[in-house]
């Protein structure tokens, strides 16, 4: 097994990192000085790092150095500049792309084979926005009167954003590329159990030529550097991805300083199954929307809705399916399913499935040995009911909740019955019914007959517990404009209505 430590510090050294991670604020790397923070190998649990918070005070430092920046960023460059930029940002990704891919690998744990592509979606959302960027205009209005009334789509100023440990770089480059193509400057805080490739990303952004501080990566914590940022009077609006608690803590802060706020939270995606479906790919497509990425994701299809005709036989398939799956060092090129990322979350999904096993469940998953890496194995807990907490309640790890239903509108009935609405998908071969449960189903991103497509340009987001606001497509582009309306009097005798004007 490769010495991971050697594997963790040469990439950071390829990087132009300091293995021990510190902020990246106005163009230059800052050691934080608050409470330690240690990064941990999951898979072989080598400490990588000990790192200190940067706190607040590093956090007001990047949200000034924001602001002016972002305002060179408005008048130094043309619209088209913006964009050049972006492209060139998006250029050192791909020729980094196997560091970048390596060092996230080593820090999150995630299979290489995913942090690749993630990496590769990175270059591709940069280049996809620095396509808008000098593409974001205004319009004029036939107001009824003799003015000319037109409006100036402007940037906000500085966005702070916020993000989670379960893939990081691709959900840093997914809010950073459509905020600095409006304009807008950038503080980011990753979480502070993976920070290091977002701090490479923030330092390629400026060697590809954005204002030194127009994008800031903190590396801290939120109660301290996250929360500092929030107040301060230089940003503007607040966008935050991870759980719907900490969600909540964001927006009632955000809320006391009078900030709009997007929220990307979690999920509990139904994946609904019907007995005229392909069940061959049904079943790989189980598989995919909850195993890949040991299930750390907001879209897992975490809920597997099988009608009740089919299932035995579809949980069989799925089951023996999942026993093929490549299990164990994230390093490795066969590994489809790496650890759990973090000690705290394979606690979480541990505790989730014993509470289910007390609750009743059956739990079907292989009886493979991992040590003390922190690796789940993909599980199954089934005959539950839909109100049972395995199945209201986000895991986040590589395990499916399995439930029946009879029909139409039993499917629909249960894949509504939690307080999420971020995703789902059904399968059948039916196509009136398949538009039918694209209709019912409360999600923001729904498939048909597959998982997990998700691409930038298209908008992605949730309701309720998952959330609200946009991100990616050409949504988010309001998300990260704000409009002015201009008035202008061209009739030749004002019409002001009020006021006397002695004559000079
Ligand atoms: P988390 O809520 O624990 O942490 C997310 C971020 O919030 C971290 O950077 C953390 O440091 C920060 N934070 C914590 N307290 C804060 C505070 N008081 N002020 C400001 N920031 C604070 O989430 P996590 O465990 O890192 O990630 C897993 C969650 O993220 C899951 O619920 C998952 O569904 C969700 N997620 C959602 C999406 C989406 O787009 N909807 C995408 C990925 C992950």
């Amino acid at each position: 097994m490769l010495d991971r430590i050697k594997h963790y510090t040469s990439h950071c050294a390829n990087l132009g990192l300091n293995p021990v991670p510190q902020s990246y604020v106005n163009g230059a790397f800052v050691d934080g000085t608050g409470q330690p923070i240690t990064l941990e190998d999951p898979y072989t649990r080598t400490v990588l790092a000990t790192y200190n918070d940067c706190g607040a005070e590093i956090a007001n430092t990047a949200c000034v150095a924001s602001e002016e920046a972002q305002k060179s960023w408005m008048t130094d460059f043309t619209a088209a500049g913006r964009g050049v930029v972006m492209q060139k940002i998006a250029t050192i990704v791909e020729e980094r792309l196997e560091i970048l891919a390596q060092l996230e690998t080593a820090v999150s744990g995630k299979p290489i084979r995913d942090c690749r592509v993630e990496v590769s979606k990175v270059a591709e959302i940069f280049r996809y926005y620095a396509g808008y960027a000098d593409k974001l205009h205004g319009e004029v209005i036939p107001v009824p009167s003799g003015h000319l009334n037109y409006t100036l789509r402007e940037p906000l100023g500085v966005i702070f954003q916020i993000t989670p440990w379960n893939a990081p770089v691709f959900t840093a480059a997914w809010q950073i590329a459509p905020a600095i193509a409006c304009g807008n400057g950038v503080v980011l805080k990753p979480s502070e159990l993976t920070p290091s490739t977002s701090l490479a990303l923030g330092a390629i952004c400026v060697e590809a030529g954005v204002p030194a501080g127009l994008v800031n990566i903190l590396a801290g914590l939120g109660p301290t550097a996250g929360e500092a940022a929030i107040a301060h009077d230089a940003v503007r609006k607040v966008v935050f991805v991870g759980s719907p608690a900490t969600g909540r803590i964001v927006a009632t802060s955000s809320g006391k300083a009078l900030k709009p706020v997007v929220l990307e939270l979690g999920g509990k995606s139904a994946n609904i199954v019907f007995e005229d479906a392909d069940l061959e790919a049904a079943c790989r497509g189980a598989q995919a929307a909850i195993f890949a990425t040991a299930g750390q994701s907001c879209v897992a299809g975490s809920r597997l809705l099988v009608q009740a005709s089919i299932k035995d036989k579809f949980l069989r398939m799925v089951a023996d399916g999942m026993k093929q799956l490549a299990v164990g060092d994230p390093l490795s090129e066969d590994t489809e399913i790496g650890p759990i990322s973090n000690r705290r979350q394979f606690d979480h999904v541990t505790s989730m499935i014993g509470k289910a096993a007390d609750d009743g469940a059956t739990v079907i998953a292989s009886d493979d040995a991992f040590g003390d890496a922190l690796v789940v194995p993909p599980t199954i807990l089934a005959d539950l009911p839909p109100s049972s907490d395995a199945a209201q309640n986000e895991i986040f790890g590589p395990v499916v909740t399995a439930l029946t239903f009879e029909d139409e509108a039993d499917a629909v009935r249960i894949a509504n019955s939690t307080d999420f609405g971020l995703a789902g998908a059904v399968w059948t071969n039916n196509v009136s019914l398949a538009h039918r449960m694209a209709a019912k189903v409360r999600a923001g991103t729904f498939w048909v007959n597959g998982y997990k497509a998700i691409h930038v340009s298209t908008p992605f987001g949730g309701s309720r517990s998952s959330g609200f606001g946009r991100s990616s497509g050409m949504d988010v582009l309001m998300e990260y404009t704000e409009p002015k309306s201009v008035w202008v009097e061209t009739s030749e005798v004002p019409r002001v209505a009020f006021g006397y004007a002695p004559s000079e």
